[in-house]
């Protein structure tokens, strides 16, 4: 039995202006999970009002940052026995391994709550150096309605991200899910309202990005839009919200450089750098894509690695024995086709996989790596956002510096080498906005995440995130009796 899903405006449950719906599918057998209510930008008018009037007036306005930071871990508490329904509700969408959600997602998404949770009093201004008689200070304000647009690979994780901080410096949220992955959303702000985050403080307003996305990043209402996505729609919404100067932080996209020297421990990086392309099918952001391996240790390095790609079990991704499941949907395996033809087309030697991979009717691809790739290859440059491994040799720490900022991209960079020096040389010379040393993939709650260059602008997670969920008002006061004249007239 289909399920059916509405929007949630004002605390309630209710159908699209429109009445139109949209099907989402479970990308492991191409079943209609649910049918949802399609929002537009009525839907998105109602949901901005809804939300201001929650952030003017009523009980989240009057809440105490104590009280905020109170009701924020009654969500996280509830959200904690409810981890495996969600992170299974989630799998069927968006075909995420159970265990990567379970074990990882899951707890990560909660986690960053309660990080935020914790934070909701301590927003706070300060008393500056004040000429005498006069006292000068900051408050920190939140900024009032944000819009945030999702992205399908990690639906609960990057909306977390968003909501989290955004709720905790006191501000309200209208959020608009993938049209790939809006189930589980929508079943987490259950949580919400029965934990008693009061009506309006979040809105959730399923439907398309030319749409209701579009509708959200320009609306005149909307104080700040964040958006987790690819790096030509947030172009997109950049120009929408700049209509009305509203502020953006951009998490976009990342062709990110994995280099692996000859002093590395091998089997430590033969394993990162398996998880580091292999995690989420390749569907994430963060993903090494581009492996650079040093001359000198390559075909020790590759044997090893090919070896154990070869073992990565593609399958159910409700089977906890999985590693990888399907991809998010046929479109995006046509997509990930294109660049595996391209790569051979210009002359990559595909070493393994390159093709579906034959389970039930779902969008199942191969693990697969190239390797002679050289960087003026389109896969070595796109990102391809699938489990599609591009191998480059390099010489010495200059000529893999050199290659690995020849992007356009800069979210994450990694590093495997047993020399101090040596990491931090690379640490320093990385265009990146996280450069791991001996590992891959590594988040957390408080280490801010985002990217340079094409990868987007501001930071999610960590106490600077909450920077991009305030605003500093600055307040004079005159104290002395005698005031200034300065016209003594
Ligand atoms: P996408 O940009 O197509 O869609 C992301 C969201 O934007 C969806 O909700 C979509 O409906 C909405 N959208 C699309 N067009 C819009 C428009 N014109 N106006 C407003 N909203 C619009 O990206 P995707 O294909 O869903 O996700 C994959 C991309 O996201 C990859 O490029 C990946 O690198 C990037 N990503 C980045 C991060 C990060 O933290 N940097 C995390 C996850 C994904």
């Amino acid at each position: 039995m289909e399920q059916s899903y509405q929007l949630f405006v004002d605390g309630e449950w209710m159908d699209s202006i429109s009445k139109e719906t949209f099907k989402s599918y479970n990308p492991a057998t191409g079943e209609v999970n649910a049918v949802v209510a399609k929002g537009g930008k009525e839907d998105i008018d109602l949901a901005v009002k809804a939300a201001r009037k929650a952030f003017q007036s009523g009980p989240w306005a009057e809440m105490a940052p104590s009280d905020r930071g109170r009701l924020l871990n009654k969500v996280a508490q509830e959200l904690w026995k409810k981890a495996d329904y969600l992170a299974e509700v989630e799998t069927k969408d968006n075909g995420l391994p159970i265990n990567e959600n379970k074990m990882i997602a899951m707890p990560s998404m909660i986690d960053v709550l309660e990080f935020y949770a914790g934070l909701a009093n301590k927003v706070q201004g300060e008393t500056l150096a004040s000429p005498p008689g006069r006292f000068n200070y900051t408050l920190k304000e939140p900024l009032g309605v944000v819009g945030a647009i999702i992205p399908w690979n990690f639906p609960l994780m990057l909306a977390m991200w968003k909501i989290a901080p955004a709720l905790a410096a006191g501000n309200t949220i209208v959020l608009k899910p993938a049209e790939q992955t809006p189930i589980s959303l929508l079943e987490m702000v259950k949580i919400f309202k029965k934990a008693g985050i009061p009506d309006g403080v979040i809105n959730v307003v399923p439907g398309y990005g030319s749409d209701a996305g579009n509708a959200l990043s320009s609306h005149p209402d909307v104080d700040k839009v964040a958006f987790t996505g690819s790096t030509s729609t947030g172009k997109i919404i950049m120009q929408a919200a700049s209509k009305n100067l509203k502020p953006v932080s951009l998490e976009l996209g990342g062709k990110n450089p994995n280099i692996v020297f000859d002093d590395a421990n091998i089997e430590n990086a033969v394993n990162g750098s398996m998880f580091g392309i292999y995690f989420g099918q390749g569907q994430v952001c963060a993903s090494g894509s581009r492996l650079y391996v040093q001359e000198s240790i390559y075909e020790q390095f590759m044997e090893a690695f090919i070896d154990k790609a070869q073992k990565i079990k593609v399958g159910n991704p409700l089977d906890p024995t999985t590693h990888m499941g399907p991809q998010v949907s046929e479109q995006q395996l046509e997509r990930i086709e294109h660049f595996v033809k391209t790569g051979v087309d210009q002359g990559a030697k595909l070493v393994i996989g390159g093709e579906r991979a034959k389970v039930d009717n779902g969008n199942f691809f191969t693990p697969t790596v190239f390797e002679n790739v050289s960087s003026d290859m389109t896969i070595a440059k796109e990102e391809i956002f699938g489990p599609v491994l591009s191998v480059i040799k390099f010489k010495d720490e200059e000529d893999a510096l050199q290659k690995a900022n020849d992007t356009l991209y800069g979210l994450t960079s990694g590093i495997w080498t047993e020399n101090l020096k040596r990491a931090h040389r690379m640490v320093k010379g990385l265009q990146s906005g996280t450069v791991y040393v001996n590992t891959f993939s590594m988040l957390d709650s408080v280490a801010p995440f985002g990217g340079t260059k094409q990868s987007g602008f501001g930071r999610e997670l960590g106490i600077q995130a909450l920077d991009m969920y305030t605003q500093t008002k600055n307040v004079w006061m005159d104290l002395n009796d005698e005031h200034l004249n300065w016209y003594g007239v």
